[in-house]
């Protein structure tokens, strides 16, 4: 290639040489055609200019003979001049005579007589020899010999003045129609050589330029191409380098026996599902597997069966999961997966349908064939509020600790007993009552912790028959109402660390002759002295499952919500900003308006309930209603000092979702 381009930029060179070599030439020729050109107009005029004057010197001469003659009374003063003049002009006469008979210029220039001057000068007209004649006598005037006839002078250059005149005027005729010859010649040579000059140029262009534009043209496409395969050759060096980074990074974040991701990458990925339920209250569950009685597998049938098992095992959770979920090896047989984005029944399937998948997993090792379990702890974001990675997976090892001390092949969740890094959530001493219409007789529990001491819970066997066998599951059966008659009824489901009666579900409040007696404070006094997260925590069991929001909000309108899937508390100052937060964002302006009345008529105690249904969407995007009411908060005078409710989605017909 390198050739080609080097071949085709000398021949590229020669032919600009040549180009201008050709104009060069033409320049010079040009040039030199009318220099000589311009060089005979000048001898021409100069010609035409002598010969004229030759002209008038015959005259002068005749006239100074005939007053030199004729004249008696002349002073010898004035003949003296007569004398000068007619010498000088018959000298002049004869230099002249000899440059226009020789063509002997001056300057040492020669010019070649044409035939016509010729002729006139030497032919029968005698012009050359006559103007000699002519000077001669007239120069015998003055010369001092007295045999000298004048008179016979005078004569005779009278008779010969007025033929030379005529004759040297036709000369001076013939050089003038020479010398416009001469021009003539010139510009029809100048126009020669513009036309010349205008060939070669289309020549050189058909010729010279024409190929050469085209070669130029060729050689920069040979070079694009040549910058083009350049810039593939380090496109592909840059990808192969790209590939090699992608399988450095895949070694680095991958377990080599199972394909899973390793025990960093879960690290960050459980960080970043943690932030992410932070900032935007997406649930996520975190499930570990650890594999029953493994030893014995290496023990039995050998370290490279053991790693069999691994693989099949993992295969067997990868398979299980959705596309967005990740599995990670955590360590040796203990496995990891994260959920993202699920909500807490579902995690539970996912870890039973695993768990059982491997159960029943037929493991097949030379002529061998055996069965495995594996024991599970499970987390779910909406249970406990983990903030650190350390502080989830502490946690997921506490559940699996106890799946594999209650007899292994089980799931654990993880509850808020097993948090020993959250303190005891402590909320104000209320007289809300604990009550359940079914268990009516076990739940008036008056309490300042959240963790209802559930020994007093006498019929616990009841509880445990809606308990699933191996596993624990939130009951949500009982039945709800919302009616003008009853009072609103919500559930608080409370986990236990006491494995028999894992969850139980109580009303937390109660209607007292039409008015809901919460004896809080103060409305706002309750954010202020629960932090955002122990608020959380302490209504998320009662939350979980349901679309319930709870509200307090005071007289400045200090508005302050809890639901399911807030990660903290929504707190407005005026209506503007609640519409739009989150959770509301669904519901009109207007109507966010018309509600706002409504709860101000309970505050100047106008209403007992500001009770409207709200359009909106539920959590799947459906058309639904709020059952937005809320009740005032008395203080000890009787005065509504806040209010206090829970909104809840119905569907379309108005039941509760
Ligand atoms: P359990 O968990 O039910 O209490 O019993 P276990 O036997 O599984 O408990 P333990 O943690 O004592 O044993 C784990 C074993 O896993 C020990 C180790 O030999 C084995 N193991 C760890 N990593 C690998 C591996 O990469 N390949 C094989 N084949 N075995 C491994
Ligand atoms: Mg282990
Ligand atoms: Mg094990």
């Amino acid at each position: 290639m390198n050739t080609n381009t080097d071949i085709s930029k000398s021949w590229i060179t020669r032919r600009y040489t040549l180009a201008l070599t050709i104009i060069a030439l033409l320049c010079t020729v040009a040039f030199y055609t009318l220099l000589s050109a311009v060089k005979s107009t000048n001898s021409t005029a100069y010609l035409v200019n002598i010969s004229g004057k030759q002209r008038m010197l015959s005259q002068h001469i005749a006239l100074d003979v005939y007053r030199f003659t004729t004249k008696n009374e002349i002073s010898s003063y004035e003949l003296n001049i007569i004398k000068e003049t007619l010498t000088r002009d018959a000298k002049e006469m004869l230099h002249i005579n000899q440059i226009l008979s020789t063509g002997n210029l001056l300057n040492k220039k020669n010019v070649t007589l044409s035939p016509i001057m010729k002729d006139m000068y030497f032919g029968d007209t005698h012009l050359a020899s006559r103007v000699y004649e002519y000077a001669n006598t007239a120069l015998l005037l003055i010369c001092d010999d007295k045999n000298i006839n004048r008179y016979k002078i005078k004569e005779f250059i009278d008779k010969k003045a007025e033929p030379l005149l005529v004759d040297l005027n036709k000369a001076v005729t013939q050089y003038q129609i020479e010398g416009e010859q001469d021009l003539q010649y010139i510009q029809l040579l100048e126009t020669i050589v513009w036309i010349l000059t205008l060939l070669t140029l289309l020549l050189e262009v058909i010729f010279i330029f024409q190929p050469m534009s085209r070669e130029i043209i060729s050689l920069g496409i040979l070079n694009d191409k040549t910058l083009e395969n350049l810039e593939n050759t380090v496109e592909l060096r840059t990808l192969n380098l790209e590939n090699a980074n992608h399988k450095l990074e895949h070694l680095a974040s991958h377990d080599p026996l199972t394909g899973l991701r390793n025990r960093l990458e879960l690290e960050k990925y459980i960080e970043k599902a943690i932030e992410h339920n932070k900032q935007h209250g997406a649930p996520y569950a975190v499930m570990m597997f650890d594999i029953d009685w493994f030893k014995s597998v290496n023990d039995t049938y050998g370290h490279d069966i053991g790693d069999k098992v691994l693989v099949e095992i993992s295969n067997i959770i990868n398979s299980s999961i959705r596309e967005n979920d990740q599995a990670f090896r955590a360590g040796g047989e203990e496995f990891v997966v994260l959920l993202n984005r699920i909500n807490f029944e579902d995690s539970i399937k996912v870890a039973q349908k695993i768990r059982e998948l491997i159960s029943k997993h037929l493991f097949q090792v030379d002529d061998n064939e055996f069965f495995k379990t594996v024991s599970c702890g499970l987390y779910h974001s909406t249970i406990l509020n983990a903030n650190t990675v350390k502080n989830l997976l502490q946690l997921i090892d506490t559940a699996l600790y106890q799946s594999k001390t209650n007899g292994r092949n089980r799931l654990t969740i993880v509850n808020f007993t097993m948090n020993t890094h959250i303190e005891k959530i402590v909320i104000p001493k209320t007289n809300i009552i604990f009550f359940d219409r079914t268990f009516k007789n076990l739940l008036e529990i008056d309490t300042e912790h959240i963790c209802i001491d559930t020994d007093k819970l006498s019929n616990e066997k009841d509880f445990l028959s809606w308990v699933h066998k191996d596993d624990l599951y939130l009951l949500d059966n009982l039945p709800i109402e919302i009616s003008e008659e009853e009072p609103y009824k919500t559930t608080l489901r409370l986990i236990n660390s006491d494995n028999k009666i894992d969850i139980c579900r109580v009303n937390i409040f109660e209607r007292e002759e039409k008015k809901i007696v919460i004896n809080l404070e103060h409305a706002s006094l309750l954010a202020k002295k629960i932090s955002d997260a122990t608020l959380l925590i302490a209504f998320q069991a009662m939350l979980e499952n349901t679309n319930d929001y709870i509200y307090f909000k005071d007289l400045n309108h200090i508005f302050i919500a809890a639901s399911k899937s807030l990660v903290s508390l929504t707190s407005v100052e005026t209506r503007e900003e609640l519409v739009g937060k989150t959770d509301y964002d669904v519901f009109p302006y207007e109507m966010a308006d018309e509600y706002f009345k409504l709860e101000r008529e309970v505050f100047d105690n106008g209403v007992s309930v500001a009770q409207k249904l709200q359009p909106t969407l539920d959590k799947d995007g459906n058309k639904a209603w709020v059952d937005n009411r809320k009740y005032p908060i008395y203080d000890e005078s009787g005065e509504v000092i806040g209010l206090f409710g829970i909104a809840r989605i119905v569907s379309d017909n108005g039941s509760s979702s």
